[in-house]
């Protein structure tokens, strides 16, 4: 495909999402502008993000440090902030904490002080979420529900990170009913974690919801959905260097 087909598959694609969000927002009697779009651009090259930014995107989604690194270095002309998004190996914390904005898949305190303590000096605290593991899967990433509040004292208590809220991310489902299910169980946990926890003042944000059910966290509460597929088209599947 040239690039100028790419162009208006990209700018078709985000203005669909953009309708589908205003739609869901609508029902829900939220304002569009409560809601923000995070592209999510892991496996996409840098390309693709700088065509993404041309349509007026800011906040790219990331998995692997590396790969996100890379594309970074590329675009460092760009005003974009950065969601680190995947599961957190303790050596890439340095990285991590150095290069983006956002961490929304902290799930262990130990990884947590680690970005907090290599967060550098002149950068403000690293904006955190809680990655919820909602549904109690044996094979996902995510503190349980259970646990979330003790981890979220502890980890608001970090010098350089301000904690922001929680993320999830369910077992797909394909209707309507179980899909609200878990983002209204993640929307509950953060309205608990607020009135118990009145000094935890930052907790604005709840990040759920990607490509097949940003309807159904619209209408629980999402304050920011995640979307790949939607905005780049279907990832190529993966291999061993981008699982790194
Ligand atoms: C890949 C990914 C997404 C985006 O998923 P799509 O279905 O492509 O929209 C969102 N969140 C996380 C954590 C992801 O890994």
């Amino acid at each position: 495909m040239t690039n100028m087909a790419h162009d208006i598959n990209m700018a078709r694609n985000i203005t669909d999402v953009r309708e589908r969000l205003a739609a869901a927002a609508r029902a829900a009697g939220r304002a569009p502008t409560d809601i923000t779009l995070l592209a999510v651009s892991k496996t996409q090259d840098a390309d693709a993000i700088r065509r993404a930014h041309a349509q007026g995107l800011r906040d790219f989604g990331e998995n692997y440090a590396q790969e996100a690194l890379d594309k970074m270095a590329a675009l460092r002309d760009l005003d974009i902030r950065w969601h680190f998004i995947g599961p957190i190996q303790s050596n890439k914390t340095q990285a991590i904490a150095t290069h983006f904005h956002w961490v929304h898949s902290i799930d262990r305190l130990k990884v947590a002080r680690r970005l907090s303590s290599q967060r550098p000096a002149h950068l403000p605290p690293l904006e955190v979420c809680l990655q919820i593991n909602i549904d109690g899967e044996a094979s996902k990433a995510g503190v349980a529900a259970d646990d979330a509040e003790a981890l979220a004292v502890a980890v608001a208590a970090l010098p350089n990170l301000r904690l922001r809220g929680l993320m999830t991310l369910p077992a797909p489902r394909n209707d309507w009913q179980g899909q609200r299910a878990p983002f209204f169980h993640l929307a509950q946990l953060l309205a608990t974690l607020r009135s118990r926890q009145p000094a935890l003042t930052d907790l604005d944000t709840l990040s759920m919801g990607m490509s097949d059910d940003l309807e159904a966290a619209v209408a629980e509460g999402a304050t920011l959905v995640r979307i790949g597929t939607a905005i780049f088209g279907e990832r190529p599947p993966k291999t061993l260097e981008n699982l790194s």
